[in-house]
């Protein structure tokens, strides 16, 4: 069944920025300083929105 692998791979996986875990379907879009920060949960979520600065830098 050949069809089956081109699908798979066009979503890149990303990390929470707060725990470091990876982010699977259904994670958290919180937006702080005008950006949007995809995080794992509500609890991180709610981290972000206390301290914005520090989640929301991209790391060089
Ligand atoms: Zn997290
Ligand atoms: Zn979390």
């Amino acid at each position: 069944m050949p069809g089956f692998l081109t699908e798979a791979h066009d979503v890149a996986t990303k990390k929470c920025p707060v725990c470091d875990w990876e982010i699977k379907e259904g994670g958290q879009s919180v937006k702080v300083e005008g950006k949007t920060v995809v995080v794992c949960c509500d609890e991180c979520a709610a981290k972000v929105k206390a301290d914005p600065g520090k989640f929301s830098q991209v790391k060089g």
